[in-house]
């Protein structure tokens, strides 16, 4: 029978990964070795480098987790990435299994070292946050469309939720779709276009 992403994360759930990028239990990781737990709630279902939640992924609503075998296996959301490569004889088995973002799965790097893997998920975890990411990927896209970010700051500071809601859906409209995945700098871009639009109708109004 083929493992399910709830198998996977009953193997890693009490998991760590230490500062020379072992894989031990987290119960038994000493100060000294700087061990993250590779996950550290359990309802909280996020991609286990970045850390980007699942509902962003499967722009699904967030559910009432009350049945978190289903919410860990939703297909949507997180993908199961091989550490040692499928290519390099890497086995389906629950040890060589991990549960990665599209973008993380498609960065994650395929050695013949498994310690590469482990040593790029420390890296992630302790540096590149979904959230650093996003905001450089912002930055980069104002860059592109010569936009002062402040512009973009200033207008997210000025909006509740449920406008912030509504700019979701209108960036999901306007972003074409790979797959089943939109890469982040459409969204960056898209974001950009819908806040402009919103910025020039207020100084209509003036
Ligand atoms: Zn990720």
């Amino acid at each position: 029978m083929a493992i399910n992403k709830f198998d996977i994360y009953s193997f890693w759930k009490d998991k760590a990964i230490t500062n020379i990028f072992e894989v031990k239990n987290y119960a038994d990781c000493k100060e000294k070795e700087e061990a993250f737990p590779v996950i550290e709630f359990s309802d909280d279902i996020c991609c286990w480098a970045c850390g980007l939640p699942s509902w962003i992924i499967s722009d699904e609503k967030i559910s009432e987790l009350d049945d978190l075998e289903k919410d860990w296996n939703n297909e949507k959301s997180l993908q199961k990435a091989h550490i040692l490569a499928k290519s390099l004889g890497g086995p389906e088995t629950v040890n060589n299994l991990f549960l990665l973002c599209p973008t993380c799965h498609a960065e994650s790097p395929d050695t013949r070292e498994i310690t590469d893997f482990f040593a790029w998920v420390y890296y992630k975890r302790k540096n590149e946050n979904y959230i650093t990411i996003m905001y450089k990927e912002l930055e980069r896209a104002c860059k592109m469309k010569n936009i002062d970010i402040q512009i973009v700051i200033d207008y997210f500071s000025s909006i509740d939720y449920d406008k912030q809601m509504n700019l979701r859906h209108r960036i999901i409209k306007n972003c074409s779709v790979h797959g089943s995945f939109v890469s982040i700098s459409s969204k960056m871009m898209a974001l950009l276009s819908v806040i402009l639009k919103d910025i020039s109708k207020e100084i209509g109004k003036h």
